[in-house]
């Protein structure tokens, strides 16, 4: 037997990396099994997040963004560039080094705060001890007092597009992509389907992208989504909803995608077609038999609040159990689960969680919808602002979109915020601390908010919850 840890995690992604972290910090001894191999074959930290999701997906994103932001929109604000073309493979250039300067730097904190780095891949054998197999195939088994799985998720794959080499791929080969193909089918208009949709658009694909369902954006209030897919519409992507795929076939390097909508069996030929239909937990070789810990019916591991295993002593956190994955969710938990271990009390807020879609404008929210918050018997009342009555967002020459504040009738409460607009990603974290501390409309409305700002529409959009927006016709007097 080697070495002895107060707590192993195994998985290295914002959820497992934090965790591991924290814990060492807060006094433990830990370790970070991790089984995560780089193009040069080298063991690296950071998971799907910092490897092939949320950073380097957000180098393409702004990069693309830049480059239609000048050849489109600087000569309006009068800065004339002349001809500019985007350098595909400098871009991915770019986006390699941005990713090992993360990664290196989650290496580089493990030492600074005395976590061990174990390679290889771990598998919980019981309550306190973690088999781990190395790239050679050798195993060690290591005991702890606390084991901690944050093992993620992987995309999920769909029998009428199987992936082909090149041709049909998943999220991470849509970021490989070294030129824009010239017509690009997206499956699935999720967030994957909008944000990397949106790349190869600015890049110059002709983009179709296939929704089964027949609402935009469920997730969002309906009034932002309506405006986001009015937007999104307008930049060029060709969003059909109501559109199920049912199978794919490959003729002369070419993919013919069938599917269904109203008008029954259509068929379209696309360059390369991206399946972004949701991922699944990732749980392979992680558990054995004899482990115990259970998984749910749509194979998550079971965890209660505290994302505590059927097993004592054993957590799960991230992507591989229930709730949203996010990054920044999964790295909460690994927070929670720290302290938990260090004998604190902890707990998670879910209820104030914040999401963001990095299209442009940026859609972002917290909390309920408006239709959500009816379906459940709340009475509410609602405030909206639009960007284009927001000063800074006019000087910025990005007047696009709202700010919609959703409050209990009763009480005033905030029960969510929905944003589209220029850097929406920022302005939620202001939702996101007000429904942490409680607070009503009414609070944000008395705030003192920097002008020129565009955190100035949220202000008004919490005016308006009682009809008294500065910059809109108001609607009600005050009794
Ligand atoms: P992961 O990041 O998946 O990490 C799990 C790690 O565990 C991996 O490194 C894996 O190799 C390792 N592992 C698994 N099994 C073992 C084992 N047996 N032994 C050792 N190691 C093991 N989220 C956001 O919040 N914002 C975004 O902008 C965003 N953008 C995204 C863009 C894309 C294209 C994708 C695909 C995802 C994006 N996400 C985003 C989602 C985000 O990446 C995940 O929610 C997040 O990475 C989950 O973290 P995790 O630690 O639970 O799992
Ligand atoms: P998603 O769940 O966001 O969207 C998948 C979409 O595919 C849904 O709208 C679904 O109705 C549709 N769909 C499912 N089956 C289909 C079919 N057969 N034909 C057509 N459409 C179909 O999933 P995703 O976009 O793959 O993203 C996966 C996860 O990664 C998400 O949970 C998300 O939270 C996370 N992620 C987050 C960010 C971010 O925070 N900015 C970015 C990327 C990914």
């Amino acid at each position: 037997m080697a070495d002895k840890f107060d707590v192993i995690v195994i998985g290295a992604g914002p959820g497992g990396y934090v965790a591991a972290i924290r814990a060492a910090q807060m006094g433990l001894k830990t370790a970070c099994v991790e089984k995560w191999v780089n193009k040069q074959g080298k063991t690296v930290h950071g998971g799907t997040c910092l490897n092939v999701g949320c950073i380097p997906s957000k180098a393409l994103l702004e990069t693309s963004h830049k480059f239609i932001d000048a050849r489109d929109h600087f000569g309006e604000i009068g800065l004339e560039v002349g001809d500019i073309t985007p350098n595909v493979p400098k871009m991915l250039e770019f986006k390699e080094s941005v990713i090992a300067k993360n990664t290196g730097g989650i290496s580089a904190l493990f030492k600074a705060n005395g976590v061990t780095a174990l390679e290889g891949t771990g598998k919980v054998l019981s309550n306190n001890k973690v088999e781990v197999t190395g790239k050679e195939g050798e195993k060690e088994t290591y005991e702890a007092d606390n084991i901690v799985i944050a093992s993620g998720s992987v995309p999920v794959e769909i029998p009428p597009t199987p992936l082909t080499e090149g041709l049909i791929v998943d999220s991470a080969g849509a970021l490989e992509f070294t030129e824009a193909p010239k017509r690009l089918g997206v499956i699935g208009a999720g967030v994957i389907g909008l944000e990397l949709g949106s790349v190869w658009s600015r890049l110059g694909s002709e983009v179709t992208v296939l929704e089964a369902m027949d609402s935009f954006l469920p997730m969002v209030d309906q009034a932002v989504a309506k405006e986001t897919q009015k937007l999104l519409g307008k930049q060029g992507l060709d969003i059909k909803l109501g559109a199920r795929v049912t199978g794919s076939e490959i003729k002369d390097n070419e993919v013919v995608v069938k599917y269904t909508d109203s008008k029954g069996e259509q068929e379209q030929t696309f360059d390369k077609v991206i399946v972004c239909v949701g991922r699944r937990p990732y749980t392979q070789g992680v558990l054995s038999d004899d482990a115990g810990v259970k998984l749910d019916e749509r194979g998550f591991i079971f965890v209660d609040d505290q994302c505590r295993t059927s097993v004592p002593g054993v957590f799960a956190i991230g992507d591989c159990v229930r709730g949203p994955m996010l990054a920044h969710k999964a790295s909460e938990e690994g927070v929670m689960v720290a302290d938990i271990i260090a004998g604190h009390k902890a707990e998670m807020n879910y209820d104030a969680i914040p999401s963001v879609i990095y299209t442009s404008p940026e859609v972002a929210w917290v909390g309920m919808t408006e239709q959500q918050a009816k379906s459940e018997g709340i009475e509410v009342k609602t405030g909206s602002f639009p960007f284009s009555a927001n000063g800074r967002a006019l000087a910025n020459n990005a007047p696009d979109g709202m700010a919609k504040v959703i409050a209990d009738a009763d009480t005033d409460r905030i029960l969510g915020i929905h944003i589209v607009s220029q850097h929406a990603g920022e302005l939620i974290a202001q939702g996101v601390i007000a429904m942490e501390f409680g607070s009503s409309a009414e609070d944000l409305a008395l705030t003192c908010y920097a002008h020129p700002t565009t955190s100035e529409a949220i202000h008004e959009a919490a005016l308006a919850v009682d009809g008294h927006a500065i910059h809109m016709a108001n609607r009600k007097k005050r009794k």
